[in-house]
């Protein structure tokens, strides 16, 4: 390769690179808003409300235990302090890190 094609291609590659780092936040905010939305649980889910799931623990008319959240819950997988994250039994869709439902279990420490 002569030393101007490796310019060229030197040139190309720094482009590229720039030209995609400088996307990424954008298509990242784009196919995550897209993702969250689409993968929440609804309370009008048949499941979650066979299991009495709210998104507002404190409208949950049979917990008893007020300290109990999906945030504290052993199916709950979201990552501490997100408003949200994937519940096993949901299959991995979103549930409110401030939800509960019926199936509730303390998080195993
Ligand atoms: S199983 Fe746990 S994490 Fe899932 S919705 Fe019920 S309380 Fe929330």
């Amino acid at each position: 390769m002569s030393n101007h094609a490796a310019d060229h291609s030197r040139r190309r590659f720094i482009k590229l690179t720039v030209a995609t780092v400088a996307a990424a936040p954008f298509a990242e905010v784009l196919l995550g808003g897209t993702a969250i939305a689409a993968d929440t649980v609804a309370e009008t889910d048949p499941q979650a409300a066979a299991l009495g799931y709210k998104a507002d623990a404190t409208k949950a008319e049979k917990r008893t235990d007020k300290t109990a959240l999906c945030s504290s819950c052993n199916f709950y997988t979201g990552k501490a302090g997100d408003a949200s994250g994937p519940c096993a039994l949901f299959q991995g869709k979103l549930v409110s890190a401030n939800g509960w439902c019926t199936a509730w279990a303390k998080k195993a420490a």
